[in-house]
Order: C-alpha cells, then sequence, then structure tokens
C-alpha cells in the first residue's frame, strides 16, 4: 500500500462543511461571519505521551481528544483539524483501528479531517484544530480577578493514578485499573462545557500537565494568586471512583494537584455568577467543583488535610526541566 492509497482508504472522505477536504494542495475553510479562528495544535510522541503498545484505537481518540481539549479551554466550537502522521510501516490493522477511534470522536464532535501530511517515520501523531467562537468572546488565561472562584470540571487526578499504576508503582483491583485507565487513554474533551461558559467565566484552560502547573499559566497571566482547599480536590477524586477511598490521601492528594493528561478544564468565575457555572454544568452534563479562590496577593497557596497551609513545593510535568 502506497501513501496516497493510505491516505485515500483511511483518511480521506467526502467534505463536509469544509469548503474543500482532502486532495488538493490545500483544504478551504470558510469562517462564518463574525467568528474568529481558533487554532491549536498539539503532538503525541510514541515512548514520551504514549506506551508503545497503546490501543491504536485509543490512541486515534486520544490524539484528537487532546486537542480538541483546547478549543473547549477556549469557548470555541469545533470545524476542522488535519493531521500530520509519522508512521513506522503500513499497518493496515493498526491504521483502521486509529482511524476508528479518530473519526468517530471527530464525528462525535462534527470535526472534519481536511488535509494532512504522511510520513515514513518513529510513531509521532500531530494534529492541528480550527474552531470558531464569536469575536471577542474566547475565554483566555488572562481573564481571572481577584475574589472570583476557582473550578474544575470532571476529576483531575485520575489520569496520573492510571499512569502510577502501569508503570508498576502502584496495584490497583482489575476493574479500577480499567475504569482509571480509560480516563488516561481516552479522555474527554470538554467542549459543551467550555461553550457554555463563554460570557460566564473569566479564565480558563485545560488541565495537560498538571492543576498546580496549569493554574500557574492563569495566575501568572492574570496577574493575581489562588487558594486551593485540597480536602476539596482530593475528596473529588477519593469519590470519584468505587475503591479509590481505600487509597491513601496523600496519594490521591498529589495526582490530583500535580498529575497530568486529565483534559479537564479549570476556570475562574465571579462568585455572583455561581448559578450561572451550576447551569452550564447541568447543561453540558459536566460535574464542576469549586476548589478554590483567586486571590490579589501573588502565589499559591494550599490548605491542607487539617485545613492548615500546605509548604511543599510542587511541580508540574515539564518536558525540558532540568532533572
Ligand atoms: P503535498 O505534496 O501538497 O504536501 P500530499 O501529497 O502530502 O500533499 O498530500 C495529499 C493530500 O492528502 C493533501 O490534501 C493532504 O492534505 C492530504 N493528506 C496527507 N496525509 C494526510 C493524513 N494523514 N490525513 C488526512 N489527509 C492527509
Ligand atoms: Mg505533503
Amino acid at each position: 500500500m502506497g501513501e496516497f492509497e493510505l491516505i485515500r482508504r483511511f483518511f480521506q472522505r467526502p467534505a463536509r462543511r469544509a469548503v474543500l477536504g482532502v486532495g488538493d494542495d490545500c483544504a478551504l475553510l470558510a469562517p462564518a461571519p463574525g467568528m474568529q479562528l481558533a487554532v491549536s495544535t498539539d503532538m503525541l510522541v510514541e515512548g514520551r505521551h504514549f506506551f508503545a503498545d497503546t490501543d491504536a484505537r485509543r490512541l486515534g481518540h486520544k490524539a484528537l481528544a487532546v486537542n480538541l481539549s483546547d478549543l473547549a479551554a477556549c469557548g470555541a466550537r469545533p470545524l476542522g483539524f488535519t493531521l500530520a502522521l509519522a508512521l513506522p510501516g503500513a499497518d493496515e490493522a493498526w491504521l483502521g483501528e486509529f482511524a476508528r477511534g479518530l473519526l468517530a470522536l471527530a464525528d462525535a464532535h462534527d470535526c472534519e479531517l481536511i488535509g494532512g501530511d504522511t510520513t515514513r517515520g518513529p510513531l509521532n501523531l500531530c494534529i492541528t484544530v480550527f474552531g470558531e467562537v464569536p469575536a471577542g468572546q474566547a475565554l483566555l488565561r488572562s481573564g481571572a480577578h481577584a475574589g472570583d472562584d476557582l473550578w474544575v470540571s470532571g476529576c483531575p487526578g485520575q489520569a496520573r493514578l492510571a499512569l502510577e499504576a502501569l508503570q508498576g508503582q502502584l496495584c490497583l483491583p482489575p476493574a479500577l485499573l480499567g475504569a482509571l485507565q480509560a480516563r488516561l487513554e481516552a479522555p474527554t474533551p470538554r467542549l459543551a462545557l467550555g461553550q457554555a461558559l463563554r460570557g460566564i467565566a473569566s479564565s480558563a484552560l485545560d488541565l495537560s500537565d498538571g492543576l498546580l502547573g496549569d493554574l500557574g499559566h492563569i495566575l501568572e497571566q492574570s496577574r493575581v494568586g489562588a487558594r486551593i482547599d485540597t480536602r476539596h480536590t482530593t475528596a473529588l477524586l477519593a469519590s470519584s471512583l468505587p475503591g479509590l477511598d481505600a487509597l491513601p490521601p496523600e496519594l490521591l492528594r498529589q495526582a490530583t494537584l500535580a498529575g497530568g493528561d486529565d483534559y479537564e478544564l479549570c476556570f475562574t468565575a465571579p462568585p455572583d455568577r455561581r448559578e450561572a457555572v451550576q447551569a452550564a454544568g447541568r447543561a453540558s452534563a459536566t460535574a464542576v467543583t469549586c476548589i478554590g479562590s483567586i486571590e490579589a496577593r501573588h502565589g499559591l497557596r494550599l490548605l491542607g488535610p487539617d485545613g492548615n497551609m500546605l509548604t511543599e513545593r510542587w511541580a508540574s510535568y515539564d518536558h525540558f526541566a532540568a532533572r
């Protein structure tokens, strides 16, 4: 199977919303009047972002999900995406499963594959997504104000527990491991929530590297500080799946604060919009939990198990940090 047959068989489908899809030198998108294009790129590298034996269908899902999560964090609606693939070979069974996971998520969010590039090389998946958002309404990292509530969607920390178990550092009952592994390998991009939060949230981002590190971006770009009550974050994780409450609370706390790969939204909103945030959560069938507040004083303050202030230094994942 040559390069062009591979593209035609697995990735070429008739254009729907795009003016022109796969097959020419460029795809053509026609943004609606009054809309801004939201664009984001994320790359997944074998051995770095996923294990070599990861299920191909889930990998297809995740490659797109992490990109859609960026659109969600901006409150954008997906339009289309491009796929740049380096493949060690044309393994038809693998490609079939990969495309199935990828295109199922794409269809679920009406986000069409409009182009890409295919080359031979170590397995590497790079997607660029395009979305639209009404001009001036994108949710940004820079809008948090002192006094705002701090919220998260879902249960940050689940993906980290799965990773610890898969790396042999934590022993979990099979059913629990399976549920956590599904969160790690097939995260849910919170698109409906992101769009519902337009005009309500003052700032937002998605959690890819861990709550504390990612929140740090909001704090820096909004020039504010924050306080998190880790009793809320730890309890959220402990109660999210049967059996998790049996794990050491300190492990749960660390997973919620420093664990990456959750692709939940972290956002801020004024306290008088609490009801509106809850309504956005209900409308998008997504759990939202207030975990703290934004403060004028710079820095991050963490309340520990007894309501005391934690003093440890926490670091989120940084690909180029000195180790
Ligand atoms: P060019 O030589 O102009 O870069 P290619 O020959 O690489 O174009 O690709 C041919 C067409 O197939 C283009 O429309 C390109 O966008 C599309 N394409 C290539 N690889 C993929 C892929 N993995 N998924 C979707 N479309 C792809
Ligand atoms: Mg090319």
